[in-house]
This record gives structure tokens, sequence and C-alpha cells, in this order.
């Protein structure tokens, strides 16, 4: 089943899959569930460039692929029912009817966590998540199931941020504290997002952004 379904995502535009367990995460977290379907969707280096380089704001692009890989967390989870299983998609629209703190800004499960529990990257200094391969070049979803599926989870990657503040330095509402994650270190200590302007600047100007974005244009 699993590979029918990264098959079918990769059709519909979804560039990475990954499998977990959450089986050890508390009621709370899991919902019941013992599996995540992490589904990611990479925004393009000319894209990065025009941000960045050429300092446009433009959120098309981000908005589409956050709109598509919402859609297709639903649509993973219908797929994933259709063959006799249970199964939650993690989409905005979802969770705003359930598991969206709107005081907080939280979910109980962030995509984010799913993603380390697979070992994609780590939280950077802008609390976003930072991977080797797209920096923070990524949309994400999740849909948690109790279908059988083969999971690969791998251990918890620890910052490599090192001694970069870019992110900090280029936020224009000032908002990133510049601190290291920590495991359980409240996020309050890392960005006040209650203040965050969603210029997507840390994102497009993180180090490790800039190089895949270098890397893949040339
Ligand atoms: S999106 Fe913009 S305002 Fe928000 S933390 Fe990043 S740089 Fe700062
Ligand atoms: S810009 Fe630098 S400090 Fe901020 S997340 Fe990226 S690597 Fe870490």
């Amino acid at each position: 089943m699993l590979n029918e379904l990264i098959s079918e995502l990769k059709t519909r535009g979804v560039n990475f899959v990954k499998v977990v367990d959450i089986s050890m995460l508390s009621v709370k977290e899991n919902k019941g569930y013992s599996v995540a379907i992490l589904i990611g969707i990479i925004l393009s280096p000319s894209y990065i460039f025009r941000l960045s380089k050429e300092n446009i704001v433009d959120y098309f692009e981000f908005s589409k692929k956050e709109h598509d890989v919402n859609e297709l967390s639903e649509w993973t989870a219908d797929f994933i029912k259709a063959k006799g299983y249970k199964a939650y998609a993690q989409s905005e629209r979802n969770l705003i009817n359930g598991f969206y703190d709107v005081n907080t800004k939280t979910t109980t499960l962030p995509h984010k966590k799913i993603a380390m529990l697979a070992g994609l990257g780590w939280i950077g200094k802008s609390n976003l998540l930072v991977t080797e391969e797209y920096g923070s070049a990524l949309c994400m979803c999740s849909v948690l199931t109790n279908a059988p599926l083969p999971t690969q989870n791998k251990p918890i990657i620890m910052p490599k941020c090192g001694g970069c503040t870019v992110c900090k330095d280029i936020c224009p509402a000032k908002v990133i504290h510049g601190s290291t994650w920590e495991i359980g270190m409240n996020r309050d200590l890392i960005v006040d997002v209650y203040h965050c302007e969603t210029c997507l600047k840390c994102l497009t100007n993180c180090l490790w952004t800039q190089k895949y974005m270098k890397i893949s244009s040339d």
C-alpha cells in the first residue's frame, strides 16, 4: 500500500514522503494513532532567489504549495480510509476545527516534530525546520493513521546553525531571539510568534536555504 501511495502522491507533485512510528508519544500528541505520514513539497530555487536576492514580496508559490500539500494530506487520508484503515489529515482545515490552539498558536503534534522523528532536519534559530538538502524551502503536512505501514524513525538531529545569526539579524520584526533549540525547549524562547509578520525572510535567507538555491541553480 505504501508504494502505491507514494507513487500516487509523486504524480500529484509531492517531493518526499516519510513514515514514522508515533506510538511512543502521548495520546494527546498522537491522538490514538500509531503512524504518521509526512508529505512535503519543495519551494523552487528561482522563487527563493526572487524573494531573497531581488527582495521581491511574493507569496504566490508559497501559498500555492501550502494549499497543495494541505489538500494532498486530505487526499492521503481518504486513500487510506478507502483501504479500510483509520486516518486523520492534519490539514489546516481539520486542525482549526479540533487540534489548533488559536491563543498559543500551537498544535498538539506539529509537522516539524514528525519531520524530526524522520531525521529530516533540525529546528533552526528561526524556529523553522532546516534540512541539509533544501534548507527551510519546504511546505509540509501530515496524516495520522493506524494502517500497518513500514516506519523509519531516525535519531533526532541537533541544530547545525553553529554561530550563524542570519535569520535573527534579517528579521524585520525582531522576533527571533537567537536561541539554539534543545529538546523540550519552550518555543517562545526561540521566537515571538505573536509578532511575526510572516515575511518569509528567515526562510529564504537561511544559510541552508541559500545553499540549496545555489546548488540547484548551478
Ligand atoms: S517570517 Fe519574517 S517576521 Fe516572522 S520570524 Fe521570519 S523573518 Fe521574522
Ligand atoms: S539562518 Fe542561520 S541561524 Fe537561522 S536557521 Fe538558518 S542556519 Fe540557523
